[in-house]
């Protein structure tokens, strides 16, 4: 380790630095230099975004990371900060349609934006018991997304008493309303008599990198999320991202790339600066972490720690394993985000969290990005770009797939799209497995959403934005509010609002 320290008499300029370029780092940054801040923002990458990155193909650059952008208000919000407007930055579509779903070759179900175009298409597909379940279920998801979108998500992170004293303790029925005690699945079960449906509704635990059989019932307010709307950012993920460091720069931050932090310098329990792997020193009073928590060793800590926030290998959440390809389909009309299941959800969760591999029989996510709100194919030529994506453990730091497994998971993904009447006829392709995810984002293992939100105690065991150490501040997808492109875009205003305070 580089011992170098701050000399007793040195006092660190005031201005803040920035580790790590992703959705927290840039939201910090645009939110403190909109307040006259002095900011220096470093990634390690030659690109921001993080884990929104693009993986470059003949046809163009294929979104490799998140694909679902939702929530926009927290955008709104960060770029009004800057006097600036979203829509000024990147162009957005709002989708009718939020998903298509399939299960077998026996047709589709598309999930809408409208609420009653979901419940007349759920009565044609399903039947009228499951529509009004749905009509309950939203209700109810609804009420909880309203209860914590002030006091948990949009706030600094709360315990559970603090939590539940900015509900209102009188507010009985809000706080029962959560459903903290009950598993995502079991709640389901009371909603819809149809697998199928619990089994799309329960997906949205895997947003958050969680199991529906482990993960409390709150996480319903994921599907209230989606409804209330996804925009189509044009130009991919990865535009939204380049967005934020330009209204930065804009701004006067101070963007480096190529610049990987080697540790954070600590003395008297106050932070003095970074040291850059190249052994550069920058000196600053108020250093925002915002990569993985678990990779704040002691070693990268200065000897120091910041508390138990490490994520035991136990308790990691969901990697993946992605095909980022440019591929020529057949059969099934794609939509823009498709989910095709296995026919045994219970057993793909055994298999990542308890026996700790890749299930047989994974549910496939398809991202077809050439695809419109129409089912069309925007793109010349018979090729698209597709980004699929199955489940994977979180045991990047302990095994690398051979080509091989890598092979025999491809068969499995295909068999998959298969039995929903899907051909896809890959012609380039990367795949991307857990150890590069955690070569990616250090500290991880692979694991994409820090902790695995499971069990009602999981929330409030990630760390808040300040540390124990003076100066210290944390933001990210791994720490409060959580992960997910806006989650992790919240942390970081949060850091930036802690800092500001
Ligand atoms: C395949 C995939 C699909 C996903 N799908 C969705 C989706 O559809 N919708 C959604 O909302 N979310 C989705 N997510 C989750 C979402 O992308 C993340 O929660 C969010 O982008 C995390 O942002 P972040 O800022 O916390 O961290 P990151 O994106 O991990 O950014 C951290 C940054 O810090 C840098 N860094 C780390 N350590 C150092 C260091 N020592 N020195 C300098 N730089 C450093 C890293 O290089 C990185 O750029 C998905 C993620 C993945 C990987």
């Amino acid at each position: 380790m580089l011992n170098v320290t701050l000399e007793k008499t040195a006092t660190a300029p005031n201005r803040t630095i920035i580790v790590g370029a992703g959705m927290a780092g840039l939201a910090a940054s645009i939110a403190l230099s909109s307040k006259g801040e002095d900011v220096t923002l470093l990634e390690t990458r030659d690109y921001p975004g993080g884990k929104m990155r693009e993986i470059s193909s003949k046809a163009g650059g294929i979104d490799s990371g998140p694909t679902v952008f939702t929530m926009k208000y927290i955008f709104d919000e960060l770029f009004e900060m800057a006097g600036a407007r979203v829509e000024d930055h990147v162009t957005l579509e709002k989708a009718d349609v939020l998903a298509r779903h399939a299960w077998d070759k026996s047709g589709h179900f598309d999930l809408f934006a409208d609420r009653q175009r979901s419940v007349e298409s759920i009565e044609t597909f399903f039947d009228a018991e499951n529509a009004q379940g749905y009509q309950n279920f939203c209700k109810d998801a609804g009420a909880i997304f309203n209860t914590l979108r002030e006091t948990m998500i949009g706030a600094q992170r709360p315990s559970p008493l603090e939590l539940s004293k900015r509900i209102g303790f009188i507010n009985i029925r809000a706080l029962l309303g959560l459903k903290p005690l009950n598993t995502l699945w079991g709640a389901l079960g009371q909603y819809f008599p149809d697998q199928r449906l619990q089994q799309l509704f329960g997906r949205y635990a895997t947003y958050v990198g969680s199991s529906p059989y482990l993960a409390p019932a709150t996480l319903m307010l994921i599907a209230h999320v989606e409804q209330e709307g996804v925009w189509f950012i044009k130009g991919g993920m990865h535009k939204l991202a380049k967005a934020m460091q330009d209204l930065a720069e804009l701004q006067g931050v101070k963007y480096r790339d190529n610049s990987c932090v080697k540790n954070i310098m600590v003395q008297n329990g106050k932070v003095g600066g970074v040291i850059l792997e190249e052994g550069e020193i920058l000196t600053a009073n108020k250093v925002i972490y915002c990569g993985d928590v678990s990779a704040l060793t002691p070693e990268f800590l200065s000897n120091k720690t910041i508390g138990n926030y490490q994520v035991p290998r136990n308790k990691r959440s969901l990697s993946a394993l992605t095909w980022s390809m440019t591929a020529k389909t057949n059969g099934m009309d794609l939509h823009r985000h498709n989910v095709l299941f296995s026919d045994d959800y219970k057993l793909e969760f055994d298999s990542i969290f308890k026996q700790g591999n890749i299930p047989k029989k994974p549910t496939l996510y398809i991202c077809a990005q050439d695809r419109n709100d129409q089912f069309e194919k925007t793109c010349e030529g018979e090729e698209e770009r597709l980004l699929c994506l199955v489940n994977s453990p979180a045991f990047g730091d302990e095994r690398n797939l051979s080509l091989d497994e890598l092979q025999s998971c491809s068969d499995d993904m295909m068999k998959i799209a298969d039995q929903c009447g899907l051909e896809i006829k890959p012609s380039q392709q990367t795949i991307t497995q857990a150890s590069q995810f955690e070569k990616l984002f250090p500290g991880s293992g692979g694991a994409l959403y820090g902790r695995a939100s499971h069990g009602w105690t999981a929330s409030f065991a990630r760390a808040g934005a300040e540390t124990k150490i003076s100066g210290l501040y944390l933001a990210g997808g791994s720490v409060h509010p959580g992960p997910g492109v806006p989650m992790a875009t919240m942390s970081g205003m949060l850091a930036a609002e802690k800092i500001l305070a």
